[in-house]
């Protein structure tokens, strides 16, 4: 469902992804992981169409993102198409990103109603469905400012499942939390990878999480795949050894 094919992205001088070939199948579950700077958000960020890409080609359902047209220059796919295609990719970030100005219930609302065209009706009764399922049934009509950054990241979660993605992307979604509530956050995701079959495509810090629900760990550094496997291969006998640097690091 996602393909990268030698991809490269580059900041004026600054290569960060270079010849990178992977795939993500529909319903696996893939973790990123490796040092800071390694371009692990950047990844995340050209699949929700957030950056343009520098080189190669990205596909998202056998649909690529650019082209490059006859004189050789890249050809981004439409602002249309872009919109039609983050419809079906669900995004969390580190920050929340909730809309201020809106209550949580129209924060999760806004996106089914407005994109996807969705009745009211439906669209209210489905964002009160899962604030239950984030653990936040009354909070439907506050503010995100007078919620704390555990709920706030749990609404982000809800907004983002209103829209029943196809593909998931979280990024760092537990980094800027609190650590007694990054396990309620993370409890959430592990109930929606067990019960939904959404992609999921992950950057975490959080090891033990990446072991529970990922079907496939990938160790990047320099703008490559170190190493990919089974979580269970990469957690406990990884074969490279800036593998093993980096988890010994981290663990
Ligand atoms: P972290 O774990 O710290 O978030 P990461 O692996 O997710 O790291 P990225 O955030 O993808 O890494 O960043 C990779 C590199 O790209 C960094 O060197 C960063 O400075 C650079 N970079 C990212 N976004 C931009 C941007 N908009 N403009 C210029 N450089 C950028």
């Amino acid at each position: 469902v996602i393909e990268f094919v030698d991809v490269e992205k580059r900041f004026g001088d600054n290569v960060v992804l270079k010849d990178l070939n992977f795939s993500v199948a529909r319903g696996e579950r893939v973790t990123l992981i490796g040092p800071s700077g390694s371009g692990k958000t950047t990844i995340l960020r050209l699949v929700m169409t957030l950056e343009e890409l520098t080189g190669g080609y990205i596909y998202i359902d056998g649909e690529a993102l650019s082209h490059e047209d006859r004189d050789g220059r890249r050809v981004e796919v439409s602002k249309k198409a872009q919109k039609q295609l983050r419809t079906r990719i669900g995004m969390v970030f580190q920050q929340f990103n909730l809309f201020p100005n809106m209550t949580v219930l129209e924060n999760i609302t806004e996106a089914p109603i407005h994109v996807l065209g969705r009745s009211k009706k439906d669209a209210v009764a489905k964002a009160h469905s899962l604030l239950e399922q984030v653990g936040l049934p009354d909070k439907a009509n506050a503010h995100p400012t007078s919620l704390s950054g555990g709920q706030q990241q749990r609404v982000a979660i809800a907004r983002a499942l209103a829209m029943d993605p196809e593909i998931l992307l979280l990024d760092e979604v537990t980094s800027a939390l609190d650590p007694e509530v990054v396990d309620d956050v993370l409890a959430i995701l592990r109930q929606v990878a067990e019960t939904t079959n959404v992609t999921m495509l992950i950057v975490t810090h959080e090891m033990a999480f990446a072991k529970d629900v990922s079907h496939k760990v990938m160790m990047f550094d320099g703008g490559h795949v170190v190493e990919e496997g089974h979580p269970d291969k990469i957690f406990s006998d990884p074969d490279e050894e800036r593998t093993q640097k980096f988890l010994s690091a981290v663990l």
